[in-house]
């Protein structure tokens, strides 16, 4: 069985064109086009690995400072560990799955090739100064939060929370409703929106 998944892994691995998935722009056309996924809301961050061959497996046993880490193996099996006990928050999964396919897909040809990730790390302000973790961290975050279905998807709530509050929308309120319906944290939504000039 084990060598059954070993195989999916390596053949989907085999054919990847580094320069297809080498921000999540490309990288989501690219599954959509070759490989059948669905774009929509909230993105299937599950079903992106599965589909790139990378095996995520949950563990109780990393070190309490340990979010995730990624082994990237070219010829095989590119394995992704979560710690369960901090990542029991849906949004915070998803941000560190994101985060981990963010180095598969920007540092599988770099000669570091683990990347363990504390607090630390996944966090915008304190990786700043570290290349590949806030490279990892911008991947994520516009996986996650592609800008065509932020545009999309935030017109309709800005419609219904008008409709609702006597055609005024609080931004508060825009940026919780949005961020549930993209499966991310109130913040890492906030920080998106600003980037993307849709709040201020
Ligand atoms: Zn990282």
């Amino acid at each position: 069985m084990k060598g059954d998944i070993m195989n999916v892994a390596s053949v989907l691995t085999k054919d990847i064109d580094h320069e297809n998935i080498v921000n999540p722009y490309k990288l989501l056309k690219w599954l959509e086009s070759e490989r059948g996924f669905k774009l929509q809301v909230p993105i299937d961050v599950d079903a992106i690995a599965q589909k790139l061959g990378i095996v995520v497996k949950y563990e109780f046993s990393l070190p309490d400072d340990a979010i995730g880490q990624i082994t990237i193996n070219n010829n095989g099996d590119s394995v992704v560990l979560i710690n369960l006990l901090q990542n029991s928050y849906l949004p915070r999964r998803r941000f560190t799955l994101a985060h981990e396919i963010g180095h598969y897909c920007l540092h599988r040809n770099s000669a570091k090739k683990i990347f363990v990730d504390s607090k630390q790390s996944m966090s915008r302000t304190a990786s700043y100064w570290d290349t590949y973790e806030s490279a990892a961290n911008n991947f994520a975050a516009q996986l996650l939060m592609p800008k065509k279905l932020i545009f999309d998807e935030g017109v309709k709530i800005v419609e219904t929370l008008k409709a609702e509050g006597g055609g005024v929308a609080k931004k508060d309120d825009f940026v919780s409703k949005i961020a549930e319906k993209f499966e991310v944290s109130n913040q890492a939504m906030e920080y998106r929106l600003k980037k993307l000039g849709i709040i201020s």
